[in-house]
């Protein structure tokens, strides 16, 4: 049987000693680099586990950070990844979180579910659905009267402007 490589030159298998070394080459600037990334955050430099790029963690909207460190740019593709990835209770501490940080940094606004009414996305940059807060989720509020804050949905929209 003849296996076939791509660039013709016959490859001497993993015994090759030059081959060995380039992969402890590799292991050591990966070793490097994760030094130079921790120095990095002492100098309050932290990079976006998304797109690898470096912010100043002084601009408190630049990053989210909550175990997990996100810039802004990346916020909407890593939530709608990991919502579906993370358990309920670990998705609502989350995405509260989030929903806060968005209105703190970004000038998010909470929107209300109206039935029948579509919301305007022209002046929108993204938004994430959120459980309500005010009614934990449920659509009605202690009385049992239906939740002013979410119409009853139990949900609302966190609308990020652009
Ligand atoms: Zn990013
Ligand atoms: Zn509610």
């Amino acid at each position: 049987m003849q296996t076939e490589t791509g660039n013709g030159l016959s490859q001497a298998g993993t015994h090759d000693p030059a081959e060995n070394s380039g992969f402890e080459t590799m292991v050591r600037i990966e070793h490097d680099l994760s030094d130079v990334i921790d120095a990095l955050a002492l100098l309050g430099v932290k990079r976006c586990s998304e797109c690898k790029q470096f912010f100043r963690s002084a601009d408190p909207g630049a990053l989210f950070e909550n175990g997990h460190t996100v810039c802004y740019r990346c916020i909407p593709d890593w939530w709608s990844a990991s919502s579906q990835r993370l358990g309920v209770a670990e998705r609502e501490r989350l995405e509260a979180k989030l929903a806060s940080w968005l209105r703190k940094h970004h000038r998010a606004e909470v929107v209300k579910e109206t039935p029948g009414k579509v919301l305007d996305t022209s002046n929108v940059d993204f938004q994430i659905v959120a459980r309500c807060a005010e009614c934990a989720g449920s659509g009605k509020l202690m009385e049992g009267e239906r939740c002013r804050f979410c119409n009853g949905f139990g949900t609302v929209r966190i609308v990020v402007p652009k």
